[in-house]
């Protein structure tokens, strides 16, 4: 050797493989809060409607006493909290009974609507049989957007008058605003409007792209620098109004490093009813293939809520990839969504693919990064409507 220093070859190890961790069952407690969709008729269109496509007709929806079944079952099982959607619920001439019943059984009802139906004296009725609360959703501070996202005239000045009547009736009111590229960038004029309105909440709600919002993908996306200056004008308002004005607000899934903890966990804490009475974990389940969703009319909802497959199916650590069951964020997200892990991996077992940790997390940055700068698409406007 002439004096050299000999240095050893630096290997580097691959990273190690994530690791199986064994871990408990999960314990099942009653579910707190349902989502009972009493329809899915409503008179406006809107294209990104997370209703399936497939919408179910009047003449399928559960009856009324059917309903009044499940809301009975549904409250003795311990549930503390129902909402009444749709579609848009006030369709049914049935509401008044079904408020009824839950207020004598001592569950918080919250009735979400589009506000383009209801009348003074019937919020008047539902206020004084018990109803709880009311979640009105507008489509844009704008009349003209307005009714050109709805697919409906004069939708906007008739949400404001309900907005009002509710603040008569002494009821707590929430403003829910579905935000995609079309009205992105006026948030902070939602905001103004409902301080305006006196709301007590406002849901500042990034567009899911289930349903018909599956269908508008390209209509509808925003472009990554809209979604910025929406965080600073959200995160600039909250400081402003904290405890004036409670704003709910999630950055969309597409532009996220970490997947949201998709209804707090597969059938974990809320269950959710179809018009034909299938009980779901969360509203878009029935995109999942190889899953039969049992019905509420046929089997008891304890049943389906303890027992069933579906519901079983991905409680718990088990049925997840390594990836997700050694990851030190497993309680904080749960895998993120199964219907998105299944629309862009094909398996809803895989991690949500929102997560920056997933081999597929550059599917979503192709989503995204197709639609910047392009021009909007039109609408496919959902097609059921009031009538049918
Ligand atoms: S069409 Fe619009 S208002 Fe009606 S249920 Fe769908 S999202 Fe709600
Ligand atoms: S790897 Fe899985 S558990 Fe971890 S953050 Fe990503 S999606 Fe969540």
């Amino acid at each position: 050797m002439d004096g050299q220093t000999i240095v050893a070859p630096v290997v580097i190890s691959p990273r190690p493989a994530p690791q199986h961790i064994a871990r408990p069952a999960p314990v099942v407690g009653p579910p707190l809060g349902m989502l009972a969709e009493l329809t899915h008729r409503c008179p406006l269109q809107c294209g990104y409607c997370s209703n399936p496509i497939n919408l179910l007709k009047a003449n399928r929806e559960v009856d009324t006493a059917g309903w009044l079944s499940i809301l009975e079952q549904a409250a003795d099982l311990g549930i503390l909290q129902i909402h009444l959607s749709g579609g848009e619920p006030t369709l049914r001439s049935d509401l008044e009974q079904f408020v009824a019943l839950l207020a004598r059984k001592g569950v918080y009802t919250n009735l979400i609507t589009a506000g383009t139906v209801l009348t003074r004296d019937r919020l008047f009725a539902l206020r004084d049989m018990g109803l709880d609360h009311l979640q009105l959703s507008i489509q844009s501070v704008r009349a003209d957007l307005s009714d050109k996202i709805g697919n409906i005239k004069g939708g906007l000045a008739k949400k404001l008058a309900l907005a009002g009547w509710v603040k008569e009736s002494g009821l707590p009111l929430t403003l829910n605003a579905p935000v995609h590229r079309h009205n992105i960038m006026d948030t902070g004029a939602v905001i103004d409007l409902a301080l305006e309105l006196g709301a007590d909440r406002v849901e500042i709600a990034n567009v899911q792209y289930y349903g018909w919002a599956a269908v508008n993908k390209a209509a509808l996306m925003p472009e990554w620098a809209q979604v910025l200056e929406q965080k600073a004008v959200v995160e600039e308002a909250r400081e402003r109004l904290k405890g004036i004005l409670n704003i709910d607000f999630v950055t969309p899934d597409y532009y996220a490093k970490y997947p949201k903890p998709c209804m707090g966990g597969w059938a974990t804490d809320v269950l959710n009813v179809t018009p034909e009475g299938k009980v779901l974990p969360c509203h878009a389940a029935e995109s999942l293939t190889g899953i039969n969703f049992e019905n509420a009319t046929q089997t008891p909802l304890a049943d389906i809520w303890y027992k069933s497959e579906s519901f079983n199916r991905y409680r718990g650590y088990d049925w997840m990839t390594d990836l997700c069951n050694s990851c030190d964020r497993v309680d904080n997200c749960f895998g993120g969504c199964r219907c998105q892990a299944m629309a862009l991996t094909g398996a809803a077992e895989n991690a949500d693919p929102a997560c920056i940790k997933s081999p597929h997390h550059h599917l979503m940055a192709e989503i995204t990064g197709g639609y910047a700068g392009e021009q909007a698409p039109p609408f496919v406007y959902r097609r059921i409507t009031a009538q049918n």
